[in-house]
């Protein structure tokens, strides 16, 4: 069969790939010159396997008041005269019940393991460079409260996989001494010993190099899908700036531009854009300034990997922010959160980058086809786990295009 896969971010790319080693003939295009250059290019690198509880959650709403009020919130909501925003805002509320947000980290841990087995196969085959390590991660909580609140993630994820451990204050610094500046404000953390990092988007380049050594792919960059041309039930082709593609099925996997291709043909997808942030500062070989474990600081929301010579930090969820331009206020306030935390590293030379997390209200993404039509497949809306998720993701489609049993359940990620 012959497959269109329209986005060339980590999502698309790792469909294409998995589309292409299970033989089809695939043609991958995008707006862009490069691939991994809109949301997948400098996010927080982590590949947080056991950490897939959704944004929304029981612990949300009593929040919103302070969002909404205090300019220094990790999570910072800015209403907007836009009913999809009102739309989605609602539908995420509704999936802030505990029963819902339970439901959904059960589902997303079978999609992030089964996408760390099939990264990890992948990689077995060829190994690609992109600054991956599995030195495992490291909440740390200054509130008691919270740590108890964990405990009990723990426990609930245990049963379902998960290899975790509670660390009280001393453990946690015997583990990572660059915690230090936490001193007495630190409670304790969760430890999770198999948790990864890297880049994602030089594994992005890394899997769109491969693709450029298959006999069976094309790569047509520089080229924006202005529309998916529909006749009853089927796509016939896409309209492209360089003219019509035409092939036997479409994988729309454009992160937060689907909407816009995919509303014109009646498919309406849950889709907002999550404004984050990321600093990428350049470390020494032997830097005991940053950690050398994966850190998230827990109640500021802000996360930590070091991935090669690089120390990523990731933070902040601003909830209408339309584009992805850099807000320097936002920037000087994690700055000084992070400089309190780590006060040795050279924040001067910090790399500043701004990114849309293509969020659904659950946190669930959509994978499998439209209801458009018979031969469009979707494969969008993997929010702030995007790295994560992709290999599994691209798993699942290829699987559900091909019409095949599939390694975990799809319904739960059903269009
Ligand atoms: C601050 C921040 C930190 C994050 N940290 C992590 C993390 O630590 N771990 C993790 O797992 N995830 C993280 N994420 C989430 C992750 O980055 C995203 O989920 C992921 O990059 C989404 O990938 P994508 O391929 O769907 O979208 P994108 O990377 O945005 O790719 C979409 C592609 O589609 C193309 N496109 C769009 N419209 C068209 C069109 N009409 N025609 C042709 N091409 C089109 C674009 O050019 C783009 O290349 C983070 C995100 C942010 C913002």
């Amino acid at each position: 069969m012959h497959v269109c896969v329209i986005g060339a971010g980590v999502i698309g790319v790792t469909t294409a790939y998995s589309l292409a080693k299970a033989g089809h003939t695939v043609t991958l295009t995008d707006a862009r010159e490069r691939p991994a250059e809109m949301s997948s290019f400098a996010n927080g690198g982590q590949l947080s396997y056991s950490y897939v509880a959704p944004l929304a959650g029981p612990g949300v709403l009593p929040n919103v008041p302070g969002w909404l009020l205090r300019q220094e919130s990790p999570l910072r909501f800015r209403p907007r005269m836009d009913v999809h925003q009102w739309r989605w805002s609602l539908a995420f509320v509704q999936a802030c019940r505990a029963s819902v947000s339970d439901e959904t980290t059960a589902q997303m841990l079978r999609l992030s393991y089964l996408s760390r087995d099939t990264m990890n196969a992948w990689l077995a085959e060829t190994p690609i460079e992109f600054g991956h390590v599995r030195n495992g991660k490291i909440i740390a909580y200054r509130s008691p409260e919270s740590l108890e609140k964990a405990r009990a993630l723990v426990a609930y994820q245990a049963a379902r996989g998960a290899e975790q451990r509670v660390l009280s204050a001393a453990e946690t610094l015997a583990l990572e001494p660059s915690l230090a500046a936490m001193g007495s404000d630190l409670a304790g953390a969760i430890f999770t010993p198999g948790e990864e990092a890297g880049d994602c988007r030089l594994f992005t380049e890394g899997v769109f190099d491969l693709l450029g050594g298959l006999p069976n792919v094309t790569r047509t960059m520089s080229n924006p899908v202005r529309k998916l041309r529909r006749r009853g039930r089927h796509i016939e082709a896409v309209e492209t700036a360089l003219g019509d593609i035409r092939a036997d099925a479409y994988v729309v996997a454009t992160g937060t531009g689907s909407r816009q291709l995919l509303g014109p043909v009646g498919h309406d997808v849950p889709i907002y854009p999550l404004k984050g942030y990321s600093l990428s500062v350049p470390l020494a070989d032997d830097d005991t300034s940053a950690p050398s474990i994966s850190v998230t600081d827990y109640e500021r929301r802000i996360v930590y990997a070091r991935i090669g010579r690089v120390l990523r930090i990731a933070a902040m969820v601003d909830i209408g922010s339309r584009d992805a331009k850099i807000d320097p206020a936002r920037i000087a306030l994690l700055k000084e959160q992070v400089h309190a935390l780590f006060p040795h590293l050279d924040l001067d030379r910090a790399v500043a980058w701004a990114g849309l997390r293509p969020a659904t209200p659950t946190g669930k993404p959509i994978i499998g086809n439209s209801p458009a039509a018979d031969n469009l497949w979707v494969n969008v809306g993997q929010g702030a786990l995007g790295f994560t998720l992709a290999c599994g993701s691209a798993a699942l489609l290829t699987r559900l295009i091909a019409g095949t049993s599939t390694p975990i359940d799809a319904a739960p990620f059903k269009p």
